[in-house]
């Protein structure tokens, strides 16, 4: 069955969309460094859409697009507020499309919902997600460079696949790259060929990154050799499931507030995933 525009609206309107969360980890230290906000619809209607696929047709619609933004933002904020009571304050990283990074009322939204909530940007980061090329970079260059003076955050997300091209490293105020989780998992993939081909791709990345100051982040980790692996390269960081999946709040809270000395420890994931896996 087709998702309409409108079937999107209502399920936003109906609190239908809930965000899940997934730990980034430091690779030095095993730390927490960041969550990840995910969005999740389970419709009545249509049962569990694909995030991707939900989207796509969001950045169809200007006017989905900034009614999903809103929505994002605002879940968010109040969830980083009751977890701030509960002292879990880890850095929460949020896609932003490129379609709603064009939008002149972009910075003015984040910032005023920021000021709301009181959350100090230094606790959020955007994560710059590319499914559509872009299509006006200076308003993009003016929504960045005015989130990065008020010291968020910026990753380029899923680096130089799809339409995130290697001139972003010039043309985009940022401070992270994200390599997608394609390149990670052929690091250990049967092929040799294929293996050494995409060890090339990434250490070159790695090392282009490095050289221009920036942190690097490994998606899709999923196992113990692709963590040795971006481990070798000198990631900064990784996220995949073999630490954790995106999880519930619920989930994730109870996790985070299970022991506070191993709480920001990776290890501490891994022993009590089987448990709790979704
Ligand atoms: P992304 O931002 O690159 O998110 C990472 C995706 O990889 C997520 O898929 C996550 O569930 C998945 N993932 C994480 N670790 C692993 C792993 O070890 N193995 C595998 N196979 N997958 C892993 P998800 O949640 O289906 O999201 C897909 C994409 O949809 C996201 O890719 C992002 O581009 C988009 N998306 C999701 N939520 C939002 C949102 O709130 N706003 C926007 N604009 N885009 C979003
Ligand atoms: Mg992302
Ligand atoms: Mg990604």
């Amino acid at each position: 069955m087709v998702i309409t525009p409108q079937q999107i609206i209502q399920a936003i309107n109906q609190s239908e969309f809930t965000l899940h969360y997934q730990p980034i980890s430091n690779l030095a230290n095993g730390e927490i460094t960041g969550l990840e906000a995910l969005v999740r619809w389970h419709s009545p209607l249509h049962g569990k859409v694909d995030p991707a696929d939900l989207i796509e047709i969001i950045e169809s619609s200007a006017t989905l697009i900034a009614r999903f933004h809103r929505w994002l933002l605002i879940k968010c904020f109040r969830q980083m507020v009751e977890w701030q009571k509960q002292g879990i304050c880890y850095r929460i990283f949020l896609n932003f499309s490129v379609r709603y990074l064009e939008r002149p009322d972009c910075f003015d939204l984040v910032r005023s919902l920021l000021e709301q909530y009181q959350i100090n940007p230094n606790s959020l980061g955007i994560e710059v997600t590319e499914s559509q090329p872009i299509l006006d970079l200076a308003a993009i260059q003016f929504s960045l460079n005015q989130f990065e003076q008020l010291g968020m955050e910026i990753a380029l997300d899923d680096f130089c696949t799809a339409n995130c091209a290697l001139a972003y490293l010039t043309d985009l105020p940022h401070n992270t790259i994200k390599i997608d989780r394609k390149f990670i998992q052929a690091l250990t993939a049967a092929n040799a060929e294929y293996r050494y081909r995409n060890t090339i791709i990434v250490e070159s990345l790695i090392e282009m990154a490095f050289k221009l100051g920036k942190k690097v982040i490994a998606e899709g980790v999923e196992s113990h050799k692709q963590l040795e692996a971006v481990t070798f390269l000198g990631c900064d960081a990784y996220q995949g499931y073999l630490i954790c999946p995106p999880l519930p709040v619920e989930v994730l809270t109870e996790i985070l507030l299970k022991d506070r000395n191993y709480h920001a420890k990776s290890d501490f994931f891994l022993t009590n995933l089987p448990a709790i896996a979704v």
